[in-house]
């Protein structure tokens, strides 16, 4: 058993149809731990980055502007999770990449589609692999996000500006 860390995304198909309470009740039975969440509007850097290794596929464009919310809302919700076999678990649960193949059972199987264009509007994203994962949750989320210390930090002095609400 070896414990892992993997990242879901919450794709805007899923937010759209309000599938948020069933995914998360899907992916509570894996006895996972949740270790970071937010609701995150996708730039089109962010996308890009997260499927850089997809970039020659001739699905890439799409891809992108489906991630970004550009054919349903302009947010995914992403979550970490931890614990023994996070990633294959998570997976699982998750179901094949095309929707029309998964288990009917696994998440893209009951809430999957593909569209007529051809995209796969397959609800979640799951990490692949260990490496994936680390280079996944180091692109979405800062170490002060997650709630556990998963990977070595170190400390950088910033200027910033803060937002506060208007009093
Ligand atoms: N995708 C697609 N058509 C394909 C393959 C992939 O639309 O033929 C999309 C789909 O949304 C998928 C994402 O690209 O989830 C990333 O592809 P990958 O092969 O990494 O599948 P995943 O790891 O998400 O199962
Ligand atoms: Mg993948």
């Amino acid at each position: 058993m070896t414990k892992q860390q993997t990242l879901v995304l919450i794709k805007p198909d899923g937010m759209a149809k309000f599938l948020t309470g069933n995914i998360i009740t899907e992916l509570a039975d894996t006895g996972l731990i949740l270790v970071g969440s937010k609701v995150v509007q996708v730039t089109r850097e962010l996308a890009e980055e997260h499927y850089q290794h997809l970039r020659d596929e001739k699905f890439f464009s799409e891809l992108i502007d489906y991630i970004m919310g550009e054919f349903h809302v302009k947010r995914v919700l992403a979550l970490v999770y931890q614990g023994d076999n996070a990633i294959e678990k998570v997976r699982h649960v998750v179901g094949s990449t095309d929707p029309e193949k998964a288990e009917p059972t696994s998440i893209r199987g009951k809430f999957g589609r593909i569209t007529k264009e051809g995209v796969f509007e397959n609800v979640v994203h799951a990490s692949e692999n260990e490496k994936e994962s680390e280079r996944e949750i180091k692109l979405w989320f800062r170490p002060k996000e997650l709630v556990r210390t998963i990977f070595p930090t170190e400390s950088k002095e910033v200027k910033k500006v803060e937002y506060f609400w208007k009093s």
